[in-house]
């Protein structure tokens, strides 16, 4: 469980997924409520985990690890998904992988599009970064300094009465706006969209633009500097994969706007299949096979309650053991 999704699936270890059953918390006006959230989690919990297992037409004592989402992300949401993945593995009897939920959105992007070492953009609601694996730990070349791309854009629709998520209705819109002009702030590798945000809803309440030619001047103004950072980290790493993966990465233009950076500098450029863009519990339940079968006796004999979440951990403080 992460911050606005709940998903149970059964994956094998080839990468094979069985099932995959999701229920995500939205709202029709204002943002997430974490106690809302949580609440949405606990009661749709028992009826995903058990419809992914019927899904996959295996049976519970088939079920060899549990992976569960630690972190980040908001408490509440988390312990939902902690609480039950525990409560499974000590009525199975097999060991519990914790798995960051930013590192699935990598891992998950690996598997399907092949990619091999790439410099990942990762654009989810909460967390913007531009990220390489360097030795065994992943390094983040960039990010958005105050709030994340998906939360940026959530925050713009909240103030339009988009409801949440407001990713995909901002792309809809877009289609018939035209450009004007917005803040760009990129500092070193570093972004920070709160600015524009704020400058946007400023114009939209003293009824200087539209909604349409706001929503398409944000996504080509923001999506414009997180292609300018990703360019400088190809150079920098001299890497020629660009990995695009988080919910943001469904957003067609920006899919635009880095294909054609890549294609000018001879890069290969991957995006995540839309379908796996947004938080799923494949990713969850793949990265955890990853990790288990780098280190099965570590798991093995991990106590189960001294497992918990992580609502704060960073992805470069992890150490990758499984490439
Ligand atoms: P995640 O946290 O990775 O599950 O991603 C959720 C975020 O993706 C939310 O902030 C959504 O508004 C955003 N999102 C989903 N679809 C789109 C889209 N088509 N364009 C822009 N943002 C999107
Ligand atoms: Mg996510």
């Amino acid at each position: 469980s992460t911050a606005h999704t709940f998903g149970a699936s059964i994956v094998t270890d080839k990468g094979e997924i069985l099932s995959d059953v999701r229920a995500t918390y939205t709202t029709d006006k204002g943002g997430i409520i974490p106690s809302e959230a949580a609440e949405h989690h606990k009661k749709v919990k028992d009826s995903i985990i058990k419809k992914a297992i019927e899904e996959s037409k295996i049976s519970e004592k088939d079920i060899s690890i549990i992976s569960f989402s630690q972190s980040p992300g908001l408490p509440l949401s988390l312990a939902v998904g902690k609480n039950a993945a525990i409560e499974l593995a000590k009525k199975l009897k097999i060991p519990l992988i914790s798995v960051s939920h930013l590192v699935s959105h990598l891992e998950i992007g690996r598997l399907l599009t092949k990619a091999k070492n790439p410099v990942y953009i990762l654009a989810t609601g909460a967390n913007t970064q531009i990220i390489a694996l360097e030795g065994n730990k992943y390094r983040i070349f960039g990010e958005a300094l105050t709030i994340g791309i998906g939360n940026a854009l959530d925050k713009f629709g909240r103030e339009i009465d988009l409801g949440f998520p407001s990713g995909p209705k901002i792309e809809e819109l877009a289609k018939s706006g035209k450009y004007i002009e917005l803040p760009y702030v990129v500092k070193g590798m570093d972004v920070e969209f709160s600015g524009i945000i704020t400058k946007a809803i400023h114009l939209y309440k003293q009824k200087k633009a539209s909604k349409e030619d706001l929503c398409f001047s944000l996504q080509e103004t923001l999506f414009s500097m997180l292609t300018e950072v990703s360019e400088r980290a190809l150079a920098h790493t001299e890497k020629n994969e660009l990995l695009l993966i988080g919910g943001v990465a469904a957003n067609k233009r920006l899919i635009e706007m880095l294909e054609i950076m890549c294609k000018e500098r001879n890069a290969k450029f991957y995006v995540v299949p839309i379908k796996y863009s947004g938080d799923n519990g494949v990713q969850i339940a793949w990265t955890g096979i990853l990790q288990y079968k780098s280190n099965p006796e570590y798991y093995k004999n991990l106590k189960l309650d001294e497992i918990d979440i992580k609502p704060r951990q960073r992805i470069d403080e992890i150490e990758v053991t499984w490439i």
